[in-house]
């Protein structure tokens, strides 16, 4: 049975990125995929450009039943460290908004710049080999892809989470963990779209493409600001894909549609100087005139002049428009969620190595673990650290294995 002194299986981000490191490290390595070509998310991601860190990246992105477990790794693998391996490369980018930081051309040059570093590293990649099976023998662990078998003492789950199961997402990894006896906290899509009930997704209907600056609040309090986009199945936009992680089946959110308005004040103003302007002409300046007939069609926008308003009405539109409650129908799930939260509970790992407590051997990196970060980069930055605190461990294991086998 060949043998390899790490097996890391997945080919995305994270089992790239570890690859490389090791096998920079001396350790023979060997990565298996079961795609035909490697880094499919990475690929896709950033809408082909790959958004692949954030400069302010922070622990505190980051959601996690233990909110410090990431921590380490991101402080010894920063954004600053992989922006720098950018550099080195070459490859051209900007910063888009909010610290996120894209290619300008295209996110096959991080691909490239991994596979680089795998060469390198004299990494072995095998793509087309789905892992089935792993099992725990004297010898270490045996890794079964169709039928061959592989054999190593230090075994790395990278296998990702089960979102966009077309990019090759599996349960593999938490098939794994549950097989060694680790906990594995409750899965569920994030970073995804909401849908709506039918008559309001119906009331909406005549929405779909237009996109609002808005602040978003879910029921814990959470808030983004930024963009949310009609669409024909229900809400989405990057401040509806971040507040779904902190949003709960059966709770509202709340939509600020005018957040840097002094509405009440502006409603005044305009009352003042064009008393007989009707209030869909004063909203047009402020909102998209789609959005204003919708409102006014469903009826939440009285066919008056600003002198004929009341204050209760005044208050009602206010509210209308500055605290619109929502009620989700649900997510549209893993089919278009870009990541998954929940996964390997992390009080099973160690924040330095990433190594399992109770398998000696055993480690999980990138999305497979409980640290599911916001949209903007996080989740890569994610990857690249989890990765690197990884193969630095593996490498401190390779040398105490080499010196015991040299001893012995
Ligand atoms: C459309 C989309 C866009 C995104 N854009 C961004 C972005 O711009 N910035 C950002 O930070 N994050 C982004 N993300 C999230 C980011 O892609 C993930 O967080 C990241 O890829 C996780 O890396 P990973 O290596 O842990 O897992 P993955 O990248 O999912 O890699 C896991 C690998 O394991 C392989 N695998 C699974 N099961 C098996 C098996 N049984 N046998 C063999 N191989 C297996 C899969 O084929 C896959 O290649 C995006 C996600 C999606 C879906």
């Amino acid at each position: 049975m060949e043998k390899f002194d790490v097996i890391i299986i997945g080919a995305g981000a994270a089992g790239l990125f570890c690859a490389a490191q090791a096998g920079q490290a001396r350790l023979n390595v060997l990565v298996l995929d079961s795609g035909k070509k490697a880094g499919r998310k990475i690929l896709m991601s950033g809408g082909g450009c790959c958004n692949f860190t954030n400069m302010y990246t922070e622990p505190t992105a980051y959601l996690s039943a233990n909110h410090h477990f990431c921590k380490s790794a991101l402080a010894r693998y920063t954004q600053w460290d992989f922006i720098d391996l950018v550099q080195r490369y070459g490859i051209p980018y900007h910063e888009k908004t909010l610290g996120q930081l894209f290619c300008n051309d295209s996110a096959q040059q991080i691909i490239d710049l991994l596979l680089k570093e795998c060469e390198i590293g004299k990494v072995t990649i095998r793509l087309r080999s789905e892992v089935t099976h792993v099992e725990k023998k004297e010898q270490g662990f045996v890794v079964t892809t169709e039928g061959k078998q592989v054999s190593t003492h230090s075994l790395v789950v990278a296998s990702g989470g089960l979102s966009m199961p077309g990019l090759g997402a599996s349960p593999l990894g938490y098939r794994i963990a549950e097989q060694f006896g680790l906990n594995i906290l409750p899965t569920r899509a994030a970073l995804v779209p909401f849908t709506l009930h039918k008559p309001l997704l119906e009331q909406l209907q005549t929405l779909s493409g237009v996109a609002v600056p808005a602040v978003v609040t879910a029921k814990d309090g959470t808030v983004f600001r930024e963009n949310i986009l009609f669409t024909h199945r229900g809400l989405s936009g990057p401040a509806i894909l971040q507040i779904s992680s902190y949003w709960q089946p059966g709770e509202y959110v709340s939509i600020n549609l005018l957040p840097d308005t002094d509405l009440e004040g502006f409603l005044d103003q305009e009352r003042e100087s064009h008393p007989n302007q009707g209030l869909k002409n004063t909203l047009a300046k402020l909102l998209p005139k789609r959005l204003v007939e919708c409102l006014q069609s469903l009826g939440q926008l009285p066919a008056l002049s600003l002198k004929q308003l009341n204050p209760a009405q005044k208050k009602d539109l206010i509210t209308t428009l500055q605290c619109w409650h929502v009620l989700p129908n649900g997510t549209e799930g893993y089919r278009t969620a870009e990541v998954t939260l929940g996964g390997v509970d992390t009080n099973e790992l160690s924040s330095k190595t990433m190594e399992t407590h109770k398998v000696k051997g055993l480690y999980f990196i990138g999305e497979v673990v409980d640290v599911t970060g916001w949209l903007g980069g996080y989740n890569f930055q994610w990857a690249w650290s989890s990765a690197w605190a990884c193969a630095q461990a593996l490498a401190a294991r390779e040398q105490i294995v080499l010196f015991s086998r040299k001893a012995s």
